[in-house]
């Protein structure tokens, strides 16, 4: 069977491992120069380093599973993190129970109604119950005005923008158990990271699939596939401004619904389902510093005058030794695609940023700034609406042998390189199952 994967991110890639590893011929397409999509990597003075940060949880099984299976166990080290929250001109430590009950900027009942409603969700089980209430409404109904104005809603705004009101308290509730899971018996969060980046992975992967007889290809947009009478026949792609056309068995897309959507027509039901989740886009930027900007790996920032949503300094986590004594610090957004934000240029950006940075640690100095580097993601946060579990687009399309694999089916949880890999599986299990019972006996 000839199987043609669009997309070579850690959904696609993670596909045609395990296919290719069951002997099946799969070509994997790429639009991109570079492999790894949201999770791929760029060279900052010899080292590697994701375009936007990324670690693993605890509870990340499946990635964790790929990563032993080719031979990376010793590759992933695991590291304690530790939670900053700039608010009220402030910078408060926000990592442990302890913190939380320090943390002046609200009073001290709800504080302490805070750390029970974190701890209640984190040990509920029945998530379905929430699948009809927005986070937003949830959390000024149970932990009341000041939490929402003051931790909880601003945290909601920044990671969704314009659409804070709409996210499914499943989205929340999930967050809340993965960062809990993340933690030793100290109470501390434990992240993972490997040794040389996630290109490790991505790496690997690459040279499994083609050890393994199949092909990976850069360069190649896919831009339709066809179909003849609801069966999947062919895709047509762009290569260095030539259009080819090539038969095919089955097709795996892991692009974005929306780029899905411009590939082929498939009937209303499945279009709507598609459309579902909206998309936020993310604007990166990585800092390569010559001194450690704040003592935290996270810092959320509660404060509307700061035009970034958190500061993430990738070695509070992982060592600086590791990127030849530069400090890494990666300033992040989530906005719609029509923010103006996106307009701006790298340099116009940073002035803006600058500003906000030195407010945030007065001591801060662009003579910092060794190397700066500015990435945006179009389909970095799908938006998760209420009641979601009806209308998740099947992995099945309506097109017989087209599959699709995205991060907008993956629910309750956030959208994560785990849950990328757990989807590739699925499908690959999917398409084991036809080929069963297909087979002759
Ligand atoms: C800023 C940021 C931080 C993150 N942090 C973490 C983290 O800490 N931990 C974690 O686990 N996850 C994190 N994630 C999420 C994680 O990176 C993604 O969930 C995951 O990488 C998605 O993989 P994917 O293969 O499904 O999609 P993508 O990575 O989006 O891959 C899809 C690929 O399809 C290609 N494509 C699209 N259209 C076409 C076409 N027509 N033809 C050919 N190719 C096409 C794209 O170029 C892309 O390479 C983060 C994401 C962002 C944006």
């Amino acid at each position: 069977m000839k199987i043609s994967i669009i997309g070579g991110g850690i959904t696609g890639l993670s596909a045609a491992y395990y296919l290719s590893k069951e002997g099946f011929d799969v070509t994997v397409y790429e639009s991109s120069y570079f492999f790894g999509g949201q999770a791929s990597t760029i060279k900052i003075d010899g080292y590697e380093v994701e375009r936007g940060y990324h670690h693993i949880f605890r509870n990340d099984y499946e990635i964790i599973d790929l990563i032993n299976e080719l031979g990376l166990s010793k590759s992933l080290e695991w590291h304690k993190s530790s939670v900053g929250m700039y608010a009220d001109q402030s910078l408060y430590r926000f990592s442990t129970p302890i913190d939380l009950l320090k943390y002046k900027p609200i009073s001290l009942i709800n504080r302490i109604r805070l750390g029970f409603l974190s701890l209640y969700l984190q040990k509920k089980k029945d998530w379905k119950v929430y699948e009809s209430i927005s986070a937003n409404d949830w959390i000024l109904k149970y932990a009341g005005k000041e939490i929402y104005n003051r931790v909880w809603g601003p945290l909601l705004r920044a990671k969704f923008g314009i659409y804070h009101k709409e996210i499914a308290m499943p989205w929340f509730w999930s967050k809340m158990k993965t960062r809990f899971a993340s933690r030793n018996k100290k109470g501390d969060e434990i992240l993972g990271y490997l040794r040389y980046s996630f290109e490790e992975l991505i790496n690997s992967l690459i040279y499994n699939i083609e050890r393994n007889g199949s092909k990976v290809k850069l360069n190649h947009k896919v831009t339709s596939i066809g179909h003849h009478d609801g069966v999947v026949e062919n895709i047509e792609y762009v290569h260095d401004g030539i259009k080819e056309k090539i038969d095919t068995d089955l097709v795996i897309c892991t692009a974005p619904s929306y780029e899905i959507k411009k590939l082929i027509n498939f009937e209303k039901k499945y279009t709507e389902k598609l459309s579902a989740a909206k998309y936020l886009g993310a604007s990166v930027f990585i800092l390569s510093l010559k001194k450690q900007f704040s003592p935290y790996y996270w810092m959320n920032i509660i404060d509307n005058e700061i035009p970034f949503l958190g500061l993430i300094e990738h070695t509070n986590l992982v060592s600086k030794d590791r990127y030849g004594g530069n400090h890494i610090l990666y300033i992040t957004n989530y906005l719609s695609h029509t923010d103006e934000i996106f307009q701006k240029n790298k340099d116009e950006l940073l002035d803006i940023y600058i500003n906000s940075l030195i407010k945030i640690n007065p001591k801060f100095n662009k003579k910092w700034i060794k190397k700066y580097y500015y990435n945006s993601v179009s389909a970095a946060q799908p938006v998760i609406p209420k009641n979601y579990s009806s209308l998740i687009p099947e992995i099945e399309s309506p097109i017989v042998n087209l599959l699709i694999g995205n991060t907008t089916q993956i629910y309750p949880e956030d959208r994560g390189t785990n849950y990328s890999v757990k989807i590739a599986g699925e499908i690959v299990s999917l398409i084991m199952k036809k080929k069963g019972e297909t087979d002759e006996p």
